[in-house]
């Protein structure tokens, strides 16, 4: 079966998804764009020679009888209520992360899939597909130990004028609340941030680095550092300390050089290419399941969990050096 994809908003992310779909992938066909910007979906179905129907709102598409399923890659504050109308009409929808800006209102679409009574939301948290990661959950899995602690750092180059401190925790830490809970198989009970001296590139509305200290329930303290001007490069680390060893995160593939009397490893600058291959398998896991009616991967119990950490880790900014509780409530049957 072809599942037939409408997507709504067709910038950067959603126009790289609509060619994978129609180039890389097997299973998927997109038929509908939307875009509050026109232009720029007309400019999207001529670049990828999509043979697709252009929508005049997102809830237009999703109620055509052309469309399967769903992808929502516009800004994140109007991803709420498009999954809502997805899950109303009953179609899978992939929803680029924040599930929602708030965590209420990541709750109202818990709420509304659990009435559903079936998955039909997958998170875009890509890093769980990463080829890299997956090895990492495997050697902390069975071989390094319990886990006890974490060290990570996210490092941007540079980022826009308008980036401004709670984003490192809704733009850029996002990933990592995600992906901890997953590779520890762990939740987490309390943040912390603590601000070093401002680094010369930051700018009056940006702290820039911080360090955000997560605690799971299990006892394991993780340590991030976020530097989004770090200038050097685009450069994501991690390392797993357990009771009988230490896991890296590998590093992406680099061709390493003997040149001028230095031995040098090229890094990555633009996020884009760290992560390529991941979005690829969590698009194709997508469709697999979209072509059942249902959805797999990353949840929106995940989404709602990384809104509440997120939330908490945003308070602890302003607290700065104090613990910021993060509870829970409890996980419907649905997710578990
Ligand atoms: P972008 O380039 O700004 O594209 C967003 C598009 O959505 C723009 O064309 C925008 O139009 C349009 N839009 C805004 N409001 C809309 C609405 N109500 N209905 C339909 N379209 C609307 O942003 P992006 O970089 O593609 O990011 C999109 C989403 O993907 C964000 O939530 C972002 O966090 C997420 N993302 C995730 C990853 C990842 O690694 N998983 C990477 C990048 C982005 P205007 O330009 O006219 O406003």
């Amino acid at each position: 079966m072809t599942v037939r994809i409408g997507i709504i908003g067709t910038g950067a992310i959603g126009r790289d998804h609509a060619r994978r779909i129609n180039q890389v992938l097997a299973g998927g066909k997109v038929v509908a764009l939307s875009d509050v910007n026109r232009e720029s979906a007309k400019a999207v179905r001529a670049a990828i020679a999509l043979d697709a129907e252009i929508f005049q709102t997102g809830e237009d598409l999703i109620a055509s009888p052309l469309v399967d399923a769903v992808l929502v890659t516009s800004w994140g504050a109007t991803h709420e209520q498009y999954v809502l109308a997805a899950i109303a009409a009953g179609k899978p929808c992939f929803c680029e992360k924040p599930l929602a800006t708030t965590a209420d209102g990541a709750r109202r679409i818990v709420d509304a899939e659990v009435a559903h009574g079936k998955r039909l939301v997958q998170v875009g948290f890509m890093r769980r597909y990463d080829t890299g990661y997956l090895a990492l959950k495997e050697a902390v899995t069975s071989r390094t130990g319990a886990p006890i602690m974490v060290h990570a750092a996210h490092r941007n180059p540079t980022v826009p004028a308008q980036y401004i401190t709670p984003m490192a925790i809704h733009d850029t830490l996002i990933h990592e609340i995600d992906v901890f809970r997953w590779l520890l198989d762990d939740d987490y009970v309390s943040a912390r941030v603590l601000f070093p001296r401002r680094a010369a590139r930051s700018h009056g509305k940006l702290r820039d680095p911080q360090i955000v200290v997560l605690e799971t329930a299990k006892g394991v303290v993780i340590d991030v550092e976020i530097f989004v001007n770090c200038h050097y490069g685009y450069d994501i680390q991690c390392e797993v300390v357990g009771e009988d060893g230490i896991a890296r995160l590998p590093e992406p593939i680099a061709v390493q050089m003997r040149l001028n009397a230095t031995l040098q490893n090229p890094i990555l600058t633009d996020w884009k290419d760290r992560f390529i291959a991941s979005y690829d398998v969590e698009l194709q896991d997508f469709l697999k399941a979209a072509a059942q009616g249902t959805a797999s991967g990353p949840t929106s119990w995940d989404g709602y969990v990384a809104a509440i950490t997120s939330d908490a880790c945003v308070t602890a900014q302003e607290r700065e050096g104090e613990a910021v509780a993060i509870t829970l409530p409890a996980r419907p049957a649905l997710y578990n």
